[in-house]
């Protein structure tokens, strides 16, 4: 493994090729110790030609066995928020920031606790979701929450001053128009999953976090149309 400042997924990504080429690399992406106690690459799924893409911020427990993003309870939510605002989830191609779950665990067999990326392995995992929009091509990303924020926009990247506006930026030369909202997990509770129990405790409204992600989705779904 290469010194912690060389931890890139770049090499691993191919210049030539669809979203199946990307997605066959992925599953072989050495580019810093996350892969080692993971399961096994949790990378984009949905329609390639999808006019919305959901960025978030790296695979939970669920989707790491399952292989797939945004599964289990935490989609449904995500799903039930997208249709509420007008957007179709059967239209929307949905990924993390972070290929690679990370979690503690105290003693095998114990439950896995979800760890938050740091910087480094935010930006060696970051060709990946770089790449995603330049096959995917999307009218619009959904940028769900810092992780995926500053993995895409920078570490300056600030969801609570950003959200729910429409931002113009260029990524990896690429002009994108994007909409930053929350990660809907730690907003609404999703800790008793094993996930975020941090920002559960500052969740005391969850039906409120809901309607200000709701609203968020409302402006995406506008900026479509
Ligand atoms: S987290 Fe990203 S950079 Fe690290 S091994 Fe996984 S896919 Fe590669």
């Amino acid at each position: 493994m290469a010194p912690e400042d060389d931890y890139t997924a770049q090499p691993f990504v191919p210049d030539r090729g669809g979203l199946t080429a990307l997605r066959k690399a992925a599953a072989d992406c050495r580019g810093c110790p996350l892969h080692r106690n993971a399961t096994q690459t949790v990378f984009g799924a949905g329609t390639a030609d999808a006019r919305v893409m959901l960025v978030g911020e790296q695979p939970g427990d669920q989707e790491d066995r399952q292989g797939r993003p945004f599964v289990g309870p935490a989609g449904k939510l995500l799903d039930r928020a997208l249709a509420e605002a007008g957007l179709d989830p059967a239209d929307a191609y949905v990924t993390n920031a972070v290929k690679h779950f990370k979690f503690t665990q105290a003693e095998p067999r114990k439950r896995r606790i979800h760890k938050a990326p740091t910087l480094r392995e935010m930006t060696a995992c970051g060709p990946w979701p770089a790449a995603e929009p330049a096959r995917v091509e999307p009218e619009l990303i959904v940028v769900l929450g810092a992780t995926a924020g500053k993995a895409l926009l920078g570490p300056s990247f600030r969801v609570t001053q950003v959200r729910g506006t429409v931002l113009e930026e260029e990524i990896h030369g690429r002009p994108e128009t994007l909409v930053p909202t929350v990660h809907p997990p730690p907003a609404l509770g999703f800790a008793r999953a094993g996930r975020y129990p941090q920002a559960v405790l500052r969740a005391d409204d969850r039906e409120s976090a809901y309607r200000g992600l709701v609203s968020d989705l409302e402006v995406a779904a506008r900026a479509l149309s």
